[in-house]
């Protein structure tokens, strides 16, 4: 499925999505679902033919879709937006034509075809011509202008997911109505097609332009079918008997070669991990200019669509960060290939099947081919960003009841993604690597072609693995939120530990309520010592770990829970930090933040870990105390002795690992010392250590290459940007306007929009206004703005709030003006989301509003209750 943008997936705990506080029992959706079409008929294959006409953003589309009439009915119901339909005929199976009356409802995004008389079961063929439009902002057909040597070009691409291609095919736009596709496309003279199969046939007609013919797809959803148009360089390699591709505007082909290998090296893993062969001819990656609010790449089969920052490694911007992003994105993309296109899930419900496990798949090739990356801080990451998510109580549970376009695109989320990805960690780890596997390789085999729901998966595990993994699962899926693991005693008795178990909820805004029950796995272990599992169940479980030092429970961080230990092993464990592994020591750290500041435990146990890191501690150690330091500053918002106090203390600690790493990289660096190289530049740029501020202006203002161009060029600009003055930005500006490539432009662009200065930030909003950077752009632009200034933005969003919203496709605005308040820690926000969520929200769309509210509510709670101690500790430790 689609993958969230960083500038969401940064802001990782935008929470979106239904809510239920109660368990979701249901698995299997179906036609009771009351938005679905009727199940009077089904489509049986799709021969569709387009004339784009990219000049006047219109096209003109004629179907012919072979359908099966189900039971006997005068009308045929299917999906269709913003289509204008100009005749709509039905052949029966003696050749015999009739005219349908065609009605349009705008609201259900359905068409209604209405026949004289009762068509019986059976086969017919529909005929459909209509027009239709292409859209500014990355939905249904639409376009990405750029710049290049010759001009202004414009391409055109498709984003169908979730339910858009309704806006470029009357079709049945549900997941679960599979069907081979037959597109053909008519280009201009020079340009070149790609589709989700290889071209079967080209001709060119009088007038220089050609009708491009492809070969039919196999049967499948319609979100995934795929269409750009423009011109294209292709750069490809032959893989196990398929041909993989990179797709890029005409100059740009090599940019694409580092994303090329490592789909070359990804695709032979697949074929092997899942058992069956990637099941097409050609597999695409497409990289389109620009950029969307929404998502970063889209997994349309056999033709992965990228925006070009998560595509082509460019020298002249190309972080250490984002050269790996690059490879992680087309893992996750490649790894739907199978799972999400090969197999789909039967209605939005299951989404998660998808992307929660295209996520851990994606991260586990990732591990396997670049272990040099080290995807241990990534995957606590997306664990941390899940539970942020999941400890509030307007969280949702992984399997969710979808109805409504606005519930499926707020269904993409933290707990789809992350959530989805770190239960199946736990999981994999319960069961072991082996039967996993297994598991995964008989659930391909036996559902590839054909729709699942959640349980088929877990039932093809249960059988691989001969151990009861399905109650454990529907425990971590079916209901939301984070069990607690309190650790009640742990007495050393004859040279081992004796430790029990209660489980609880961890809960951010309500601790107090009566805690759901998990099954939960636990691995636990002294230091340096074996690991012993359990399964904590109906709230309390015991074990015996051999040895008398530090208990460590989730040794290894694969469970999906946080761990409260009394004040004297947490005491021991602080003690022993520099000696426990990798993954303990950053897990520890993370869990004992959270729970300081959700009031479990003192707010500074994680501060104390922090202060006993060493200074030979791994990169993403690290990273992560860099990330906390970071989460304190902004917690102090508005408090400028607070920022400094925190500021003086990030200096002391991080100025000398920024030091060693010096700011150019060292031959032989491994690649995360790149990655953090960056990150503490940015956070102490941020806080505002004199050093290295002076450092990047210096390099910005003498023209240093590694402002120019380079790994650093966006982290030192972004400092610029962030402390620019009237004259500095507009500076920047310039150089924006000027850029002609357009993966630099977006960049710039979207840098004008992190200003400190209240005065300039309002006019980052003008200019996002003025919209001369695209839609796309402009969005990012007022999101790049509320990060500092969530209040000023959301007040401007909503006084300009047609014009804002044009900047987003339709499904997804019910989820943007809320997601720019998340930051806000003003009780005032409260009451203007509650009366925007009463003017502009649906009851069932309201949901991103209501967590919003929570989200700001809980930050108020943080900095009245927790910062106190916070303060004093920073006193005490020399700030
Ligand atoms: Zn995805």
């Amino acid at each position: 499925m689609r993958l969230l943008t960083t500038w969401l997936s940064l802001i990782s705990i935008f929470l979106t999505g239904l809510v239920s506080c109660r368990p979701v029992r249901r698995e299997a959706s179906g036609p009771e679902v009351p938005t679905q079409l009727p199940r009077t008929a089904r489509p049986m294959h799709y021969s569709i033919s387009v004339v784009p006409d990219a000049a006047t953003l219109r096209f003109t589309g004629s179907e012919a879709i072979d359908i099966e009439v189900l039971q006997p009915t005068d009308s045929i119901t299917l999906n269709a937006a913003a289509l204008e339909f100009q005749a709509v005929t039905l052949t029966d199976k003696a050749n015999k034509n009739v005219e349908a009356r065609t009605s349009v409802d705008a609201d259900k995004q359905s068409a209604t075809f209405k026949f004289p008389s009762v068509l019986s079961s059976g086969n017919y063929r529909l005929a459909i011509n209509y027009t239709g439009a292409i859209n500014l902002h990355a939905t249904g057909l639409f376009a990405l202008d750029y710049d290049s040597p010759e001009g202004r070009k414009r391409a055109l691409f498709t984003q169908f997911e979730a339910p858009d291609a309704r806006r470029f095919i009357p079709c049945w736009d549900e997941p679960n109505y599979r069907a081979p596709f037959d597109l053909r496309v008519t280009v201009p003279a020079g340009q070149e097609a790609i589709g989700n199969m290889p071209q079967s046939s080209r001709t060119q007609k009088p007038d220089g332009s050609s009708e491009i013919v492809f070969a039919t797809t196999p049967s499948m959803s319609s979100y995934l079918l795929f269409l750009a148009v423009g011109e294209f360089d292709r750069i490809t390699t032959m893989v196990a008997g398929t041909e993989i591709g990179v797709v890029t505007k005409k100059g740009d082909g090599e940019k694409g070669r580092w994303a090329l290998e490592g789909a070359a090296q990804i695709l032979p893993y697949y074929n092997n991990y899942f058992g069956v062969p990637y099941p097409l001819p050609k597999l695409d990656n497409i990289a389109g200019p620009g950029s969307s609010q929404f998502f970063g790449a889209m997994e349309n089969w056999g033709a992965i669509f990228s925006f070009e920052s998560l595509l082509l490694n460019d020298p002249a911007i190309t972080s250490e960060e984002r050269r790996q992003a690059i490879f992680k994105v087309a893992a996750h993309e490649m790894a739907h290939q199978w799972f999400g296109d090969l197999v789909t899930m039967a209605w939005w419900n299951d989404i998660w099947l998808n992307e929660g496990f295209a996520s851990w798949m994606g991260s586990k090739a990732t591990g396997v081919i670049h272990p040099e990356w080290d995807p241990l801080l990534v995957r606590i990451a997306s664990r941390e960003s899940a539970m942020n998510q999941d400890s509030l109580s307007t969280t949702h549970s992984i399997v969710q009841n979808i109805t409504t376009v606005e519930q499926i695109s707020q269904a993409f989320d933290a707990i789809t993604y992350n959530k989805g990805q770190s239960v199946i960690v736990m999981l994999e780890d319960y069961v072991g690597e082996n039967a996993w596997r297994q598991g995964v390789r008989d659930y391909i085999a036996t559902y590839r072609f054909k729709n699942t729901v959640t349980d088929n998966l877990w039932n093809a595990v249960e059988h691989a693995a001969a151990k009861p993994v399905t109650a454990i699962a529907h425990d971590f899926t079916l209901q939301p939120g984070v069990p607690l693991i309190r650790v009640r005693t742990a007495e050393c008795v004859d040279g081992n530990t004796k430790v029990t178990l209660h489980q609880e909820e961890f809960s951010r805004d309500t601790p107090k309520k009566e805690p759901l029950s998990w099954r939960v796995p636990v691995i636990a272990s002294t230091l340096g010592g074996a690991e012993v599992r359990t399964l904590v169940t109906g709230g309390s479980g015991d074990l015996t770990v051999s040895g008398c030092e530090p208990l460590i429970i989730n040794s290894g961080q694969t469970g999906y829970y946080r761990t409260l230990y009394p004040s004297p092993q947490l005491e021991r464990l602080k003690g022993a930090y520099s000696k426990l592994k990798a993954a303990d020591q950053i897990g520890l750290l993370a869990d004992n933040w959270e729970l300081g500041l959700a009031g479990y435990e003192s707010a500074v146990t994680a501060l104390d870990l922090i202060d006993a890191i060493p200074g030979e501690a791994t990169d993403d150690l690290w990273s992560r105390a860099t990330r906390i330091l970071d989460e304190t500053y902004d917690l102090y918002e508005a408090d400028r002795p607070g920022q400094e106090r925190v500021a003086r203390y990030a200096s002391a600690k991080l100025n000398p690992i920024l030091k060693s790493l010096t700011w150019t990289a060292i031959p032989g660096e491994k690649p995360n010392d790149a990655v953090l190289r960056a990150e503490l530049i940015g956070a102490l740029g941020k806080f505002g250590d004199a050093e290295v501020v002076a450092e990047a202006n210096r390099r910005y203002s003498t023209g240093d290459p590694s402002a120019v161009s380079g790994p650093l060029r966006t982290t030192i600009l972004q400092l610029v940007a962030l402390q620019a003055d009237a004259a500095r930005w507009e500076h920047l500006l310039d150089q924006a306007r000027e850029q002609k490539k357009p993966l630099v432009r977006t960049a710039l662009y979207r840098l004008l929009g992190g200003v400190r200065d209240t005065a300039l930030a309002q006019r980052a909003l003008e200019l996002a206004l003025a919209d001369e950077a695209g839609p796309g752009n402009s969005s990012q632009i007022i999101g790049a703005v509320a990060v500092l200034h969530p209040d000023l933005v959301f007040d401007f969003a909503l006084q300009h709030r047609e014009k804002v919203e044009s900047f987003v496709d339709v499904s997804s605005r019910s989820r943007y003006l809320p997601r720019l308040a998340w930051r806000s820690a003003d009780p005032a926000m409260i009451e203007k989301l509650e009366d925007y969520a009463q003017r502009f929200m649906t009851p069932q769309s309201r949901k991103p509003a209501d967590i919003t509210i929570s989200m700001i509510r809980d930050r108020i709670r943080v900095r009245q209750t927790r910062l106190p101690d916070i303060t004093q500790w920073l006193a005490a430790h020399g700030s």
